[in-house]
């Protein structure tokens, strides 16, 4: 005689969970790799189908008509809002997107911690000490997290001055913000009195808001890889609160992977994250319309006849991409160069600089987006130590992370930098537009160099004309 077991379907949720997370980090791993990240992003967003499907066998949704539909109708709203922001915006915007997201996800874990305090306050249930410390937190990092993104995002999109706003007295005031909610975290816990976690909600709106305000805009995307990070740890907060292992497990990989990226960004940017998020540092070089160069020097300019004859006829060309690249979106157009050296012959690489851009992983992204196969990219290391042997160096739309002051300069904001050795190349060719600086507002001395060549222009135009001259040649 059999006897039929039965498994608890609390058991298989765990489970079907435990699925998720290993999903989770197998996705991390992909998303590693530019060879493996679409593949890991899939595997990501099919682990968190899995999670939320079997987040509705919970009884708490299954026996409420009422969360079900409510449930269902915010999901059918995000999905309408999402799906086609997600899809039209454009490659420069995306760090604005990461941003709001970024927000939204951590004003969530907020609100999850405060409904369940007020759910448990409703059943006349006093919380347990270690209960109300777990909503205090999802609150206090969820709420700065929401507000350091709204104001982030605001910055990222122009719709305030992106340089640092500043005024008298700030870090005074921000040191009396952060020991106010201290002091009330503290009576919170004691007292157990659900007003005060109101107030200190209403403090931490307040610190989000003029932490971020200092922080000049080409920062913000680093700024925003940490808010991000904050985003997992409120996750991970809410998860204890509703005792979802889930909830705790993602939060935290969020939370560790945002810290690992910020850590990554300011380093390959030379600087400490406190430089980053204390010196207002941006207010002297979020330059767009900066210094435009040294006049009393000269500088080389050619055309693209000639220089389309010079790529076309070299041995090896390594292209180094910035983010003009990304302003004028030319990466169609650089592979179509590229595509037409390599017809003719020529070693094509591309040399990719950790901060290349305005975001982590922009020029990868903004090259597999035009189909750039992952082996011709080449990380900085790698393109170094090729750099003596190339012939030409393509500079396109890159400044800073070419900028050999990172080595030569003490005292310059960029000294300490890793950069692309694009000076080490027999020939270099910049395409930009002008003479202004990129993003750290300094003079180039490359620029000026005997081995340089400029083409003045957007980048695009410039790239459509060398495909012509390189097809000519
Ligand atoms: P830079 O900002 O140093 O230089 C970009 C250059 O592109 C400019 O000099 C500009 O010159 C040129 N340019 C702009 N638009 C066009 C166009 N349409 N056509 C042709 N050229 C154009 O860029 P890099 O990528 O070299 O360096 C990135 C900088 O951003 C670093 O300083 C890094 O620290 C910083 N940063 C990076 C982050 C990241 O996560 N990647 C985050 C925050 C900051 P011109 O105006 O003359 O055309």
């Amino acid at each position: 005689m059999t006897t039929a077991v039965t498994v608890p379907l609390a058991t298989v949720r765990d489970l079907v969970y435990l699925l998720a997370i290993a999903g989770f980090i197998l996705a991390l791993k992909g998303l590693g790799s530019p060879r493996f990240a679409r593949r890991g992003n899939q595997l990501g967003a099919a682990a968190a189908l899995l999670a939320v499907a079997m987040t509705f066998t919970l009884p708490t949704l299954r026996h409420s008509g009422k969360n079900l539909v409510l449930a269902l109708i915010a999901m059918v709203l995000g999905a309408i809002v999402a799906v086609p922001v997600a899809r039209m915006v454009k490659m420069t915007a995306m760090p604005q997107l990461v941003a709001i997201f970024n927000g939204v996800g951590g004003g969530a874990a907020a609100l999850i911690s405060i409904i369940e305090l007020l759910h448990l306050h409703s059943m006349g249930q006093k919380p347990a000490v270690y209960v109300t410390a777990e909503v205090l937190l999802g609150v206090l990092i969820g709420s700065v997290s929401f507000s350091g993104s709204a104001i982030a995002f605001v910055k990222l999109q122009e719709l305030i001055t992106g340089r640092p706003i500043t005024y008298p007295g700030q870090q005074v005031i921000n040191a009396l913000v952060g020991v106010a909610i201290g002091a009330l975290l503290i009576v919170a816990l004691v007292t157990g009195n659900i007003a005060f976690v109101f107030v200190i909600l209403g403090l931490a709106l307040v610190l989000g808001l003029i932490f971020v305000l200092p922080i000049g805009g080409a920062d913000v995307p680093v700024l925003i890889s940490l808010l991000n990070s904050f985003t997992g740890l409120a996750v991970a907060a809410s998860g204890f609160v509703l005792d979802n292992n889930l909830l705790i497990v993602a939060g935290t990989l969020v939370g560790a992977s945002g810290i690992i990226l910020t850590r990554l960004m300011s380093s390959a940017m030379g600087r400490s994250l406190p430089n980053i998020l204390f010196s207002a540092f941006g207010a002297v070089i979020t330059a767009t319309g900066g210094e435009a160069g040294d006049a009393s020097r000269s500088v080389r300019t050619g055309n693209a006849e000639d220089v389309g004859v010079l790529l076309a006829y070299a041995r090896k060309v390594v292209i180094i991409p910035g983010y003009g690249l990304a302003a004028a979106q030319a990466q169609h157009t650089v592979r179509e160069l590229a595509d037409a050296l390599m017809a003719k012959g020529v070693d094509v690489s591309y040399a990719i600089h950790p901060v290349a851009g305005r975001m982590p992983g922009h020029m990868n992204v903004l090259l597999a987006e035009a189909n750039v196969p992952y082996d011709e990219l080449e990380e900085m290391d790698e393109a170094n130590a090729e750099m003596s042997t190339t012939d030409v160096a393509l500079v396109v739309g890159a400044n800073d992370t070419v900028n050999p002051a990172a080595h030569t300069t003490p005292g310059s904001p960029i000294y300490g930098m890793p950069i692309i050795n694009a000076d080490e190349a027999q020939n270099i060719i910049f395409l930009k537009r002008s003479m202004r600086p990129g993003f750290a507002g300094i003079d180039n001395e490359l620029l000026y160099n005997s081995k340089t060549t400029m083409l003045f222009g957007d980048a695009k135009d410039t790239l459509q004309k060398l495909v012509a001259a390189v097809a000519d040649a």
